[in-house]
């Protein structure tokens, strides 16, 4: 019978309300300067980690957090269609890749990721939400359960032994388990 004891963690989780964002870039300013070396030396918005997405026409904003780098250009793209405007496809993908500059450090061209401003000693919320004052952005720490380490495990073992079946074959894997499921004579 499986074990059904369940593991917790902590998320870290920032909440974006964009009806109440007004524009303002404090988050992405904030940002920057809280990630330059040395810190606050600098405000480059090019190297904010959140990046607020503007239409004018319809004056929209929406902050986009900067999310995993991506080396390879994506094979299929989507639009977006809200109140009747359709969006450039890539407008709010976090991913920094090599389609666009956005979220990369301008001047080595690493990438760049939101870290929930992790620093020593800790925030109590991170800096964009801090100066967010129309409460677009609003932090939160959620318990989630976590798959137990058993069930990752036997996934982890099912991908090990679809490549061991690609190379050697099944019947010579199945032979294998055999002889080392049955004890040896001594
Ligand atoms: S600080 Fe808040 S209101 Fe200003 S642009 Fe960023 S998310 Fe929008
Ligand atoms: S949480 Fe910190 S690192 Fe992430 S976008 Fe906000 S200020 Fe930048």
């Amino acid at each position: 019978m499986k074990d059904e004891k369940k593991k917790t963690k902590i998320i870290k989780r920032i909440k974006i309300d964009a009806d109440q964002c007004n524009g303002c870039r404090a988050c992405e300013a904030i940002c920057a300067a809280f990630h330059a070396e040395p810190k606050y030396s600098s405000v480059n918005p090019a190297r904010a980690r959140i990046h607020v997405i503007h239409d004018p026409i319809r004056d929209i904003y929406l902050p986009v957090y900067a999310g995993e780098y991506t080396p390879a250009e994506c094979a299929g793209r989507n639009t977006y269609t809200l109140n009747g405007k359709e969006y450039d496809e890539c407008a709010f993908c976090r991913a920094s890749c090599p389609s666009r500059d956005l979220f990369k450090e301008p001047d080595s061209g690493l990438p760049l990721k939101c870290d929930m401003c992790e620093t020593e000693p800790p925030l109590e919320e991170p800096m964009c939400v801090q100066v967010c004052i129309d409460d677009a952005l609003t932090y939160e720490e959620v318990e989630v359960e976590v798959e137990e380490e058993e069930e990752v495990k036997v996934e982890d073992l099912e991908l090990g032994l679809e490549a061991l079946i690609d190379k050697y074959g099944l019947d010579k894997i199945m032979k294998t388990v055999a002889r080392l499921a049955t004890p040896e004579a001594e």
